[in-house]
């Protein structure tokens, strides 16, 4: 039999940190990663053979959990037809009908591999249609790991940047601005200052990548407000939000329309599959329509589109959305009255905040928890010994105190009763 640690001791010879994505080492909880060999539905088996009840997800790709049948059949089938064309197909096309159809601020839509591909595409766009340079962006929301969104505030001056990862020339983020969540004062500070110059607005309407940071329509509304008078393009990236809080993501909750949208993550059924999108006058600035140059060899996989396609018409026609919901919160407040019932965990007072099937556990604090800085402190430490205690007896969340938990529809009401259960004999065990 495998076991996790010896496979663990032979990735780390052969990729760096033996993952080939950081969260996945579990760095951020300590001790060593878990090494999957399948899944179904709400469950994933280790190498060892033990099974987890999983909240993870694939980090939200897979709303209907794993392998679900309506998705699994057209993979399978997908086997049968082609892998990749390289060359025009009516797969993509299918799927983007299906989309814009729906979705009034999407006219025209361009698919790519990962989400990260998409915003920095769509920074391109932004740029080219407005002839500005600079961006805007949020502490706290993240767009993935393209060079001029990889920053956080800077010490300095409001709206300064610095970068958050080696590697990146300051070049390449001299022309991006960031500003705290939740913080209108600064907002119209810096439009007043710098509105003028501002190719993109970017922002996570519902940032989900530093914990679970909900903001204030008031807040979400000004902003949009303030990127139409001053030109500039709103760019609601919703790689995380996209068709997982409703079909129209945030945009569609909140009733505010992108400039621009990103998708990723459900999108793909799974797949690698990221897309920008937007209204026809941007989206026909990218080649070869426009001059802005945008390309890519496996882009439109036919697993991808196909599975795309199962993934959003099943989303479409089952709106699973309201269950979801009320399943997140029972199932949470479960959690929580553990938390706090238990002498192990209750020195502080445990939270969960939930937007649909999203869901993250934290310390109760007076406010809502908005912006980053508001994050208490110890969390970190606080969520490894209940991230550990759970895995221990197999529930498995996100490694990271900073990830947000997902609900798929194969988390019925009797996976939620076992998961409170093993929940419950993780926190006598503490
Ligand atoms: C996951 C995510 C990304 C990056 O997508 P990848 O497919 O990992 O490149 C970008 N933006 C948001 C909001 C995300 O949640």
């Amino acid at each position: 039999m495998m076991k996790s640690s010896e496979l663990f001791e032979r990735a780390k010879k052969v990729a760096p940190g033996g993952v080939h994505s950081p969260v996945r080492s579990f760095a951020s909880v300590g001790g060593t990663p878990v090494f999957f060999e399948k899944a179904d539905g709400a469950k994933m088996w280790d190498v060892e053979g033990k099974e987890y009840i999983d909240y993870c997800q694939s980090f939200g790709p897979l709303l209907f959990g794993h392998r679900h049948p309506d998705i699994a059949k057209v993979v399978h089938e997908t086997t049968d037809l082609a892998w990749s064309f390289g060359a025009a197909e009516p797969y993509s096309l299918e799927l983007a009908e299906f989309i814009t159809s729906r979705i009034p601020w999407v006219e025209k839509i361009r698919f790519v591999n990962s989400g990260t591909e998409a915003v920095m595409s769509a920074l391109r766009v932004a740029r080219a249609a407005t002839g500005r340079s600079k961006v805007l962006k949020f502490d706290g929301c993240y767009h993935g790991h393209l060079d001029a969104l990889l920053v956080k505030a800077g010490s300095g001056l409001a709206g300064e940047s610095s970068s958050d990862s080696a590697g990146i020339d300051a070049g390449m983020i001299s022309q991006t601005l960031v500003l705290p969540l939740n913080d209108e004062k600064a907002l119209i500070e810096l439009f007043e200052k710098e509105g003028k110059n501002i190719a993109c607005c970017a922002i996570e309407p519902l940032p989900a990548n530093y914990g679970l940071l909900e903001q204030r329509k008031e807040f979400l509304q000004k902003f949009a407000q303030l990127a139409k008078e001053y030109g500039c393009l709103l760019l609601f990236d919703e790689v995380i939000s996209g068709f997982r809080v409703g079909f129209q993501g945030m945009a569609g909750e909140l009733g505010i329309e992108p400039d621009l949208v990103c998708y990723g993550k459900i999108l793909g059924g799974g797949f690698p599959v990221g897309a920008y999108a937007g209204r026809t006058k941007y989206m026909d600035l990218v080649a070869p329509q426009g001059p802005v140059y945008q390309a890519g060899t496996l882009s439109a996989n036919p697993f991808g589109m196909r599975a795309g396609l199962a993934m959003v018409s099943k989303l479409w026609n089952e709106n699973p959305y309201p269950q979801l919901a009320e399943r997140t919160k029972k199932m949470t407040q479960a959690i929580v009255d553990l938390l706090n019932g238990n002498k192990a965990t209750n020195d502080i007072e445990w939270t969960a905040s939930t937007y649909g099937s999203l869901f993250w556990f934290h310390q109760k604090t007076d406010e809502p928890i908005r912006t980053i800085s508001a994050i208490p402190k110890g969390h970190k430490e606080r969520f490894a010994k209940f991230f550990h205690a759970l895995l221990k007896e197999g529930v498995y969340l996100a490694p990271s105190g900073y990830e947000v938990g997902f609900l798929s529809t194969a988390h019925d009401d009797a996976i939620i009763q076992e998961t409170i259960r093993r929940c419950e004999i993780a926190l006598k065990k503490l």
